[in-house]
Order: C-alpha cells, then sequence, then structure tokens
C-alpha cells in the first residue's frame, strides 16, 4: 500500500534531466514507418580495417578489461595522430586516455576538475549532453547565444557571463547542432579570456573531420598557452561511424588524466577491448583520402538537405561542419517546434528534432534540427519526402 510518508523518491535533480527530445521522435518516427532525421546514427559503412581488427581482436582473446588508459597500440595512435592533424603533442604514456566515448570523457573530466555549484559556459545552440551532463554532475550550466543565424562568437556576451565561479568554457567545434565551426580568431578570444580568468576549456572535437568549403578544425590545445588549462576530447564514433562500440579519447595535462582516469575507471571501467584494437587500426591504417572523401562526401549530403529544404521554403543555416542542418520551420503550423516537428512527421514522413532541445527556455521555437549522416539512397528519399510538402 502506497504510503504519504515514504523516503523512497527520486534524487532532487533528477526531474531536470527529462527524456531525449531526440529519441521520442525517433520512436514516434518508427512507428509512423518515416525517414528518421532526428538522430545522428550515422548508419553509413564502417571502414574494413576496422571491422577486420575488432573481430581479429576478439578470435585472439582482447575480450577482457584492458588499463584503465586504454590499450597501448590505440593511445599511442591518438598522439600520433593529434600531432598530425591537431597540432598537439601529447604523450600516450599519461597524456591520452581512452574513453568510452567523447561521452565518457567529458562525464569523467566534469567529474575530476569541477565541483558542485561550479559555473560552466557553454554556447547556445549546444548539444544536450554537455547541458545535461552539468546538471547531473550538479554544476551550473551558463549559456551563451551565439549571433542567430551566423553562430558568431559574441566576444562581449561570453565576457559579460564569467563570474567568480566560472571554472570552465565547453567548446564544441564543429557544432552539434548549428555546424559551426569556430575560426581561429575566435579560438584564440576564448583561449585569451580563460587564461586571463584562469579557466578549463573543455573541448568536443568528435566531428573534427566533417569540415566543408575548405574550412579548417581547430583544436583549441594547439593554441598558445592553452595546452596545460584544455582537456581535448574527441572520439571515433563518427569518424569510423562506430557509434555502438564506446571508443573515445582525451588529452590533457598529466596533472589532470590521473583523476579524470580515476573517474571514468568509476563510471565505465574501460572503453570495449576488442573495439580499441579497431580504432588503432583505423587510425593507422587509414589514408588521408579517408578523411578527405568522407569530407566530400556528407558536403554533398548537406547540399542534397539544403537544397530540399531551401525548396520548400525552410531555409537552412548552411553548416561549415558537423552533419547537421538548423532551418527555419516558422512557415510550419503549430504553437512550438515540437508541435511543428509533429506536423512535418506526419506531412512527410521525415523526423527532425525540435530546436528548443537545444537552447534554454523560449530559444529555438522556429528551428528544426535535420541530421543528414544518412545512407544517399535514404537521405535522397528524405529529400524527396519533404518535397512533397504543400
Ligand atoms: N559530442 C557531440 C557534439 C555529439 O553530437 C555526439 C553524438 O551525437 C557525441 C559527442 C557523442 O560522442 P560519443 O559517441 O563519442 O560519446
Amino acid at each position: 500500500m502506497a504510503t504519504a510518508t515514504t523516503k523512497l523518491q527520486l534524487s532532487q535533480i533528477a526531474p531536470h534531466v527529462v527524456q531525449s527530445e531526440i529519441r521520442s521522435m525517433s520512436v514516434e518516427c518508427d512507428r509512423l514507418g518515416g525517414v528518421n532525421l532526428a538522430q545522428g546514427i550515422c548508419d553509413t559503412e564502417v571502414p574494413s580495417p576496422v571491422v577486420d581488427r575488432a573481430i581479429s581482436a576478439i578470435h585472439e582473446g582482447h575480450n577482457i578489461y584492458t588499463r584503465l588508459d586504454g590499450v597501448a597500440v590505440l593511445r599511442q595512435a591518438i598522439a600520433k595522430k593529434l600531432a598530425r592533424d591537431n597540432g598537439i603533442e601529447a604523450d600516450p604514456e599519461g597524456e591520452v586516455l581512452v574513453t568510452s566515448g567523447a561521452t565518457g570523457g567529458l562525464y569523467a573530466t566534469a567529474l575530476a576538475l569541477l565541483n558542485p555549484g561550479d559555473e560552466v559556459v557553454l554556447f547556445e545552440p549546444f548539444y544536450g549532453y554537455h547541458l545535461n551532463t552539468l546538471l547531473a554532475l550538479r554544476m551550473k550550466p551558463v549559456a551563451v547565444p551565439l549571433a542567430t543565424h551566423t553562430w558568431e562568437l559574441d566576444l562581449d556576451r561570453l565576457r559579460a557571463s564569467i563570474t567568480p565561479k566560472t571554472r570552465a568554457i565547453i567548446v564544441n567545434t564543429p557544432s552539434n547542432p548549428c555546424g559551426k565551426v569556430f575560426s581561429r580568431k575566435e579560438l584564440e578570444a576564448i583561449a585569451e579570456l580563460a587564461i586571463e580568468h584562469d579557466l578549463f576549456v573543455f573541448t568536443d572535437e568528435i566531428y573534427e573531420y566533417f569540415v566543408f568549403d575548405g574550412t579548417e578544425h581547430i583544436s583549441p590545445a594547439s593554441l598558445p598557452g592553452m595546452k596545460e588549462r584544455t582537456i581535448t576530447i574527441s572520439g571515433l564514433s563518427k569518424t569510423f561511424s562506430i557509434t555502438g562500440w564506446r571508443v573515445g579519447y582525451l588529452a590533457a595535462d598529466r596533472k589532470w588524466t590521473g583523476a579524470i582516469g580515476y573517474f571514468h575507471d568509476l563510471t565505465y571501467v574501460c572503453s570495449p577491448s576488442a573495439f580499441q584494437y579497431g580504432a588503432a587500426a583505423g587510425l593507422l591504417e587509414l589514408p588521408r583520402t579517408y578523411y578527405e572523401s568522407m569530407s566530400g562526401e556528407y558536403q554533398a549530403k548537406r547540399d542534397l538537405l539544403c537544397s530540399a529544404l531551401t525548396d520548400i521554403g525552410m531555409t537552412p543555416s548552411v553548416p561549415t561542419g558537423a552533419y547537421y542542418v538548423l532551418a527555419d520551420a516558422s512557415r510550419l503550423p503549430g504553437a512550438n517546434a515540437k508541435e511543428r516537428a509533429r506536423f512535418l512527421l506526419r506531412e512527410t514522413s521525415v523526423a527532425a528534432v525540435a530546436g528548443t532541445a537545444f537552447f534554454t527556455e523560449g530559444g529555438g521555437e522556429n528551428l528544426l534540427r535535420f541530421c543528414f549522416a544518412k545512407r544517399e539512397h535514404d537521405l535522397q528519399r528524405a529529400c524527396d519526402l519533404l518535397r512533397s510538402l504543400k
């Protein structure tokens, strides 16, 4: 029998961590048999060296826990790639940590380097996991809006958001959901503020190889004076289309990696052993052309989707990176973004995410986010369906 005085209850923060809107749109889309452009599922081919090495690693018996910072071959491959592509020198013994995706990397970083009540700046529109990770750990996210449509950094707003309680800035470049790639000038300005106020910078560079129109991805840790205070977080989920394998990593000064590794071990133990070997093979064996052709392929997909959205009067903010498009949904009926997304799904069988998932209260009501990490014929079908909108 229920009792009014029970002590069994949810934690104080549980009600604030709501069910992901992205997931609920995906469920609804499946129910209708539609095309899901809501979720970044990334169901493109996994490169064969990655698959083959993971399978052979299982047969060789790499099925047990790994060292808490990951297997040596992967740490070495990551260090090599960081030096080659990111301008970051990191010692694979002590400055590189293999994590359970970029997600596990950020979670462990926040546990190790922040305290409850600490303020952390992130740019809006933001990736929901960044905000919710901070809330789950009882930290205070402070959203700094980027300029609408151009997504340019407003340095004055950033400066104004910093208080004596600010401990870190999260920089997601290229960004989900708006596809912004932070310019060198913007990153230098962020770096200057981080140094002036003695802040950490946590990056999320998971889309680093998805850059278009010749745009350059710059890692904040490569800027002068930033290596010591930057935790560079990335992973292979997107680059090798292995979101379910849970292989990510971070690079940081050895002052921080011990505690981050400790908390990562407590929450995730380790990234799956055989998959670490698969990821290492991908990093070591795939040629530069793999990354170049991936960018080219996704740029073509971006153009396909943006042209369909333009044709139906849903003006897209054309992204220069990542694989999402935010489009203007004000022509769709509905009192808010969720209703507009549901209208679109009902009318065209294409699922998108309400823009409100990426903004604080009141923002994003006129926006929908579409993901173009899809096989070409699925994306083409989605574009045809979208064009059927009257
Ligand atoms: N960071 C961003 C910005 C993302 O959009 C996603 C997935 O959508 C992730 C991290 C998840 O990365 P991982 O699979 O490495 O945890």
